[in-house]
C-alpha cells in the first residue's frame, strides 16, 4: 500500500462533532461540511458527487471537468433536485485568461407555448403535468462547458455517474423523505412508481439504491453524444412521455399533456452570456444575467447596501425587499431588461434612500431604472408592485476550484423536488417542471409570461467574488426565490458582519422578497424578532431556508470548502490535496 504523506496544510476542519478527521488524500467516508487545503476543492450536498469531483481533480482534470462530473452524479443521487432532463446556470472563472464566463443551460418553452398557455391552470396541477416540462438544457450545457473550458469529453465526464448509478448509493434520510413526500404523485405514473417506490414504498434509509436504467441512459449518451437527446431517439422518448404521460391505470389525477416536439429539442442551445457585475465594499461580484434574476437581484441589493451608512439585519431585509420589487417588474427572458440601470450606483442610491427606521410598506413598488436619478425619487408610476410568488426548497448548487485557480459555481435543477413527477419509461430519470417558473397570467406587461422558445425567469444565483482581480469566494444555494436572499445573506454575514465563511453559511436565515411577511428560521426569530417587529417587520417561521455551498480562497492556493452543517442533512466539502 502506498504511504500517504499528509502535508501539514491539508488539515480538515469540521463543524460536525461526530465527523472524523480524515487525511485530505483520502476522500472522507462520510460527509463533512468544511475542508481546507490545497490542490483544488469542492462542496456539494452529496458525498458521492463531491468524491467524483475530487477524483477528477486528482487525475488532472480541471474545475469544469469536475463540475460536470459532479453534476451528472447528482442526477443519480439527488434525482429529485437535478438531472439530465433539467437545466442550470454556471459561472466560471478562467484563471489563465483571467475572464469570467457564464453558461445558460436553462430550459425553454416549446414553440407552441404562448402567453395564455398556463392561464387559469391551478399551480399544483401544472406542477405534475407534461405541460410544465421545459426543453432540457443540462446535457447541452455540459457539452458546451466541456468543449469551451474542460479537458474531458462528455463521455469521460459521465463515467463517475455511470458507476454510481450502476453500483448504487446508500439511501439517506433526505432521499427517503423526499420520496415519501412525492409518493402520492409518483404512484400515479407507472414508470415513476416502478423506479422510486419499489414494492410500493420509498426505499429504506441505509439500503442501496441502484438505477440501472439511468446507468444505461448515461452510457448510451456517452456513446452517442448530445444529439441522441437533441433530436434523436432519447429526444423522441422524452416527447412521447411529455405528450402521453404514463399515468397509472385507475389514477384520477388530471395530467395535462405537454406541447414539446422533437423540433424544440433540435432547436435547443446552451448559451454563453455576459455575467452581471457589481462593485461592493471594494470587491467585485459576478453573477448570472437574465433569464436568471439571480445576478441582477443580488447585485442590486448589494449596491443598495453599499449606499447605506450602516448595515444590520433590518437593512439586509429592506435592500432585498426593494431589489425584489424591481426584479418582479423588470426582469425576464425578454429584450430590453434595463440591466445596466438596475445595477447602476445611481439607481441603488435612489432606492437606498427609501430605507429608514421602519420597514417599507408592503408591497414595495418598483423603482424607475431610467437613468435619471435624484437623491430620493418617488417610485415608478407605471410599473405595478408585484409581490413574489411562493416557491419551494428545490434544486442544488455546487462549487469547484482546481489547482490552476479555475473556479465553477453551478446551480442545477429540475424545479420542484421530484420535477414533474414523471420518469421517462425505461430511462431512469425524471422530467423537469421548469415552465411553472413562468408567470401564469393574466398579467399584462409581466416580463415573465410564457412565449415560444422563451426561458422562464430563474432565481438561481451562482456567484463569484473577486478582490483586486483575484477570486476570493464562490457560492450559491437552492431554494427557488430564496436562493437570492440566501446568497445575499451569506455575503452580508461575511463582509458586513465579519463572520468566517462556515459561520456565514451556518447562521440562521431570513428571507424578504417583497412579501407581506418575512420568513425566518427559528434561531433568527429568537435573535431578532422583537427588534425587527418594533421596526414594522412581520416575521413568520420557515423551518429551513437554503442549502448553500461555497469556497473561500485563502491565498497561496489554499482553499476552504464549505457546505451546510445541518440543513438538508448537511453537505460534503473536500479538498483535492496537494501533490507537491
Ligand atoms: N426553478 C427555480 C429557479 O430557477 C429553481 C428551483 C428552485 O430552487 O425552486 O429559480
Amino acid at each position: 500500500m502506498r504511504r500517504v504523506i499528509v502535508p501539514a496544510a491539508a488539515v480538515l476542519v469540521s463543524l460536525a462533532p461526530a465527523a472524523p478527521a480524515v487525511a485530505a488524500h483520502h476522500p472522507p467516508p462520510q460527509k463533512v461540511p468544511v475542508a481546507e487545503g490545497h490542490g483544488g476543492a469542492v462542496a456539494t450536498v452529496d458525498l458521492d458527487a463531491s468524491r467524483a469531483a475530487v477524483a477528477v481533480l486528482r487525475r488532472g482534470g480541471n474545475a469544469m471537468d469536475a463540475a460536470v462530473a459532479a453534476g451528472a452524479v447528482l442526477g443519480v443521487t439527488e434525482p429529485y433536485s437535478a438531472g439530465l432532463a433539467g437545466g442550470g446556470f454556471m459561472v466560471y472563472y478562467d484563471a489563465r485568461r483571467r475572464q469570467v464566463h457564464t453558461i445558460d443551460g436553462r430550459e425553454t418553452a416549446p414553440r407552441a407555448m404562448t402567453s395564455t398557455s398556463l392561464e387559469g391552470i391551478p399551480f399544483e396541477e401544472a406542477v405534475t403535468s407534461g405541460l410544465s416540462a421545459g426543453v432540457p438544457g443540462a446535457v447541452a450545457q455540459w457539452d458546451l462547458a466541456l468543449r469551451r473550458f474542460g479537458t474531458l469529453s462528455l463521455r469521460q465526464a459521465l463515467q463517475p455517474a455511470i458507476e454510481v448509478a450502476s453500483k448504487g448509493f446508500v439511501v439517506d434520510q433526505t432521499f427517503h423523505d423526499q420520496t415519501a413526500q412525492n409518493a402520492a404523485r409518483f404512484k400515479d405514473f407507472t414508470s415513476t412508481a416502478a423506479l422510486y417506490l419499489p414494492g410500493g414504498a420509498p426505499p429504506a434509509v441505509g439500503s442501496v439504491f441502484r438505477n440501472p436504467d439511468l446507468a444505461a441512459t448515461y452510457r448510451e449518451l456517452a456513446r452517442r453524444g448530445p444529439g441522441w437527446l437533441y433530436g434523436g431517439r432519447l429526444g423522441s422518448e422524452i416527447v412521447e412521455t411529455v405528450k402521453r404521460p404514463p399515468v397509472t391505470p385507475g389514477s384520477t389525477r388530471n395530467v395535462r399533456p405537454g406541447l414539446m416536439e422533437l423540433g424544440d429539442l433540435r432547436a435547443y442551445r446552451a448559451l454563453m452570456r455576459e455575467p452581471t457585475r457589481v462593485g461592493y465594499r471594494g470587491l467585485t461580484v459576478y453573477g448570472m444575467a437574465p433569464p436568471s434574476s439571480g445576478g441582477s437581484t443580488v447585485g442590486e441589493a448589494l449596491n443598495i447596501l453599499d449606499a447605506l451608512p450602516r448595515v444590520g439585519v433590518h437593512e439586509y431585509l429592506e435592500a432585498s425587499r426593494l431589489a425584489f420589487a424591481d426584479r418582479n417588474a423588470y426582469v425576464g427572458d425578454i429584450p430590453g431588461v434595463p440591466l445596466r440601470e438596475l445595477l447602476s450606483d445611481g439607481f441603488a442610491k435612489e432606492r437606498a434612500c427609501l430605507i429608514g427606521e421602519r420597514a417599507v410598506k408592503h408591497p414595495a413598488p418598483p423603482g424607475a431604472p431610467d437613468g435619471d436619478y435624484g437623491p430620493c425619487a418617488p417610485p415608478s408610476d407605471t410599473a405595478p408592485a408585484t409581490p413574489t410568488a411562493a416557491e419551494g426548497p428545490e434544486t442544488t448548487h455546487l462549487v469547484v476550484a482546481d489547482r490552476w485557480g479555475n473556479v465553477v459555481a453551478y446551480n442545477l435543477t429540475i424545479e420542484s423536488t421530484g420535477g414533474n413527477g414523471i420518469v421517462v419509461p425505461g430511462r431512469g430519470f425524471l422530467l423537469n417542471n421548469e415552465l411553472t417558473d413562468f408567470t401564469f397570467g393574466p398579467a399584462p406587461g409581466d416580463p415573465n409570461l410564457p412565449a415560444p422558445g422563451k426561458r422562464p425567469r430563474s432565481s438561481m444565483a451562482p456567484t463569484l467574488v473577486f478582490d483586486d482581480g483575484r477570486p476570493v469566494m464562490a457560492l450559491g444555494s437552492p431554494g427557488g426565490s430564496t436562493i437570492i436572499t440566501t446568497v445575499l445573506q451569506i455575503l452580508v454575514n461575511r463582509y458586513e458582519f465579519g463572520m468566517r465563511l462556515p459561520e456565514a453559511l451556518a447562521a440562521p436565515r431570513a428571507t424578504q422578497r417583497n412579501t407581506a411577511q418575512t420568513q425566518a428560521e427559528q434561531a433568527f426569530l429568537d435573535a431578532y424578532e422583537t427588534e425587527l417587529e418594533a421596526r414594522g417587520h412581520d416575521l413568520v417561521l420557515n423551518p429551513e431556508i437554503g442549502a448553500a455551498t461555497a469556497l473561500e480562497f485563502l491565498g497561496r492556493g489554499r482553499i476552504q470548502a464549505v457546505a451546510e452543517p445541518v440543513r438538508r442533512g448537511g453537505g460534503s466539502a473536500m479538498v483535492a490535496g496537494s501533490h507537491r
